[in-house]
């Protein structure tokens, strides 16, 4: 534990200085000691300057010498202002020089002992070290522990006014004022058995490394606490909800062959089998936790279905969440489709509208109608937006939560959901984004997992093509005959124009992925300005001969759903539109997906957007567009015309990018730190291990008070986003 002190308390910041912290989210001691270095440089050899002079050129070195002279010239043609310090050891002198910091001659001084550590350079007048980093050295006391040179210095993410030279002399005199007060919140035996480092070591190595090896040491002992915090949490709540009740939901056979009869189409195996896990789980009164997993296009509603008709069947009522209001329409739409004949009485509720199917019918009604029948369950299924966890909607007999695509905990949206205190509903949670290993065993430790492992049968193969600037055209045409042979396109798109565009291709990213260094609004912003773009470009110029359709988040619900319809309904031919446009959007006829700048996206998402076609028996297409030449990228994007497994893109994504790069993962908020110990699948299996010994001797953690507080604290943190 590390004592709870906000950082305009400690010494040496000062209201700016906090100020600039806080921005970057550093509110605490602790925000701050768990600021770790990006990367470390290497200045840990102090060489002689004769030695310095005899590297390489750009090599770096670092040195340590008397000031023998001290300058600032200025320079004639530039008006640059250069400090100029003549530096001597035992061995020789050497020039060092800075440029545009005058105000060094107020630091350093003649006679001044100094280490300086820096690439050396060539000008006409010699060897020099160029603007190297400088740290003075007490001549009474040489053995003090330098801070930015002489040793492996650490690097911090910098931003404006915060330089890793501030962050490191700031860090180590917090951890010298500190380091008793720091107690390690993990058992001796588990520090023991694993050899992880003690807190305050790790600390110290962290940011101030006698070893590269060391440092690696203790980012693991922080990976390793920071899984092992989730693990604890995830698997004591899986011992909660042990103890909790549910209704029970008796499988009705013979209605649920009457319901495969009444498809258009067969059940796949894997449907077949995941529907029967699930039933089965819903039959005993204890709660059910279920992830039903698998592709764009396997077909996990029609299991959902099942699963609700089931339950209602049961005289029971049904919640069903999705993260859109358009994907919780097609829900609605789909649902009154497959259960039409039924009998079940379905609502939607969005933060807009509300609606209600009998039978075939649909009206609309008032929000408050719709939430005083379902409330006397009037209501069989009630599908919606994140409005359904809002004050005011009740349920009167509430036996099943599903949750589609919302890559969340769902343990709380079901506690939410849960009103009746003797019981808590059954929850299926969905989704079609490939979970490595490693993340399925952390995040969603809680849930068993029913997996959709084939498609539809009748599904032909997409053919993909990375679409290079030349072959526009022919693939415009090749689009321009589909379209008349009554297909639909989607035009995905993602271009962002402006002066960012470099930035964001240096982090060579999906949109997901910038969305995490940039402003969310702002990438909106520029998206949608793109797609409007994008979409006068193709109705004037390209197509203007075909009807183009235009979609994004800042459209109204309204004007959203109408375009959708017409979409579906082949009154528009193309639909431009942003990349946040839902995943799960069914529209069978679209036969070609366009995507614009596809290598900012990582293949996993890729993926899911090739799923939008592919939905019928056509032959359907994905054309990769791309601007860049990108070795990696081709590389990366060749990986999608062989393979068609969302699985093995991730993992594909998981080896070329690393962690970061998995689609959708920072929606769980996750610290780096934790981020990096999910590459390693090992690591995570210890931490699962560890927490699970703990938990079956003492599920309420009374022998690990300082686990239970962390744990608190952590699950507070989780609760609040
Ligand atoms: P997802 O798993 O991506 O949510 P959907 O449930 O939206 O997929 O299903 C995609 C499409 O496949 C829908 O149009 C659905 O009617 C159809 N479908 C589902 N199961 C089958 C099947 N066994 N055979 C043929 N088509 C199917
Ligand atoms: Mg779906």
């Amino acid at each position: 534990m590390i004592p709870l002190i906000p950082i305009e308390n400690l010494p040496r910041i000062g209201i700016s200085y906090a100020k600039k912290l806080k921005k970057i989210g550093l509110h605490t001691l602790q925000d701050l000691l768990f600021y770790f270095p990006i990367r470390y440089e290497d200045f840990s050899n102090i060489i002689t300057i004769s030695a310095a002079k005899r590297e390489a050129l750009k090599e770096k070195v670092c040195i340590q010498g008397e000031i023998k002279k001290i300058e600032n010239i200025k320079t004639f043609r530039k008006k640059m202002i250069v400090t100029e310090a003549v530096i001597e050891d035992e061995t020789e002198k050497i020039k060092a020089v800075w440029f545009n910091q005058p105000f060094l001659i107020k630091t350093l001084k003649k006679n001044d002992i100094v280490c300086l550590a820096g690439k050396i350079d060539l000008y006409k007048d010699g060897l020099f070290l160029s603007n190297p980093v400088f740290e003075k050295i007490n001549k009474k006391n040489k053995n003090i522990r330098l801070t930015h040179t002489g040793r492996i210095v650490p690097i911090y993410s910098e931003t404006k006014g915060l330089t890793s030279r501030w962050l490191r002399s700031i860090i180590k005199s917090l951890l010298y004022q500190f380091s008793s007060k720091l107690i390690d919140p993990l058992p001796l035996f588990i520090l023991k058995k694993y050899k992880l480092l003690p807190l305050k070591k790790a600390l110290w190595q962290i940011h101030f490394p006698t070893h590269l090896k060391n440092a690696s040491w203790a980012k693991e002992r922080f990976s390793f606490e920071e899984l092992f915090f989730i693990q604890l949490s995830v698997l004591q709540e899986k011992l909660k909800l042990k103890q909790k009740k549910s209704l029970a939901c008796p499988l009705n056979i013979e209605l649920m062959k009457e319901f495969t009869r009444s498809l258009p189409f067969r059940l796949t195996d894997s449907q077949k089998k995941c529907a029967y896990q699930i039933l089965k789980d819903l039959e005993k009164p204890l709660p059910m936790s279920r992830l039903l997993e698998g592709d764009v296009g396997s077909g996990k509603t029609v299991v959902a279905a099942m699963a609700a008709l089931n339950t209602v069947k049961c005289a029971y009522q049904v919640a069903l969440m999705a993260p859109t209001e358009i994907l919780a329409k097609q829900h609605f739409q789909s649902f009154s489709q497959l259960l039409g004949r039924f009998d079940v009485k379905i609502g939607l509720l969005t933060s807009k509208e509300a609606r209600v199917t009998i039978g075939k019918e649909v009206i609309n009604v008032s929000k408050k109608k719709l939430l005083k029948d379902n409330a006397a369950q009037k209501i069989d299924i009630l599908i919606g937006t994140h409005s359904l966890i809002q004050k005011g909607v009740e349920f009167k007999n509430l036996a099943l939560v599903i949750l589609d695509e919302q890559h969340r905990f769902g343990v709380e949206q079901r506690a939410k959901l849960t009103q009746n205190k003797n019981t808590i509903p059954h929850l299926l949670s969905m989704t079609a984004t490939p979970i490595p290993r490693t993340l399925a065993l952390t995040l969603y430790g809680d849930l068993d997992l029913s997996l959709l492992t084939e498609m539809p049968k009748n599904r032909k193969k997409v053919k993909t093509f990375i679409i290079n600037p030349f072959q526009r055209q022919k693939a415009y045409d090749f689009i321009r005959k589909e379209v008349k042979k009554g297909r639909g396109v989607f035009v995905i798109c993602p271009k962002i124009e402006s002066s960012r565009e470099s930035k964001i291709d240096l982090l060579h990213t999906g949109e997901e992925f910038s969305l995490f260094y940039y402003d969310p609004q702002t990438i909106k912003k520029l998206e949608i300005k793109a797609v409007k773009e994008e979409y006068k470009k193709l109705s004037t110029e390209i197509f203007p001969d075909l009807r183009i359709g235009m979609l994004h988040g800042k459209m109204k619900p309204k004007e959203k759903e109408k375009v959708i319809l017409d979409f579906k309904n082949k009154k528009i031919d193309i639909l431009v539109s942003t990349s946040v446009v839902e995943v799960g959007i069914d529209i069978p006829h679209a036969t070609i997906i366009l995507i614009e700048g596809a290598e900012r996206f990582g293949l996993a998402q890729l993926h899911q957007f090739r799923g939008r076609v592919g939905r019928s028996e056509l032959q359907s297409y994905c054309f990769l567009f791309t601007t860049s030449p990108d070795q990696l990228n081709k590389k990366r994007l060749k990986a999608l015309i062989e393979c068609d497994n969302g699985f093995e893109l991730a993992q594909k994504d998981l080896e070329i990018r690393g962690p970061g790069s998995l689609f959708g993962t920072q929606q769980w908020g996750l610290p780096d730190i934790a981020m990096e110990g999910l590459a390693n699948l090992s690591l995570v299996e210890k931490t699962r291990e560890t927490a699970k010994e703990i938990l079956e001797k003492d599920p309420g953690l009374q022998k690990y008070p300082l686990l239970k507080e962390k744990l608190k604290t952590i699950e507070q943190k989780i609760h609040l986003e």
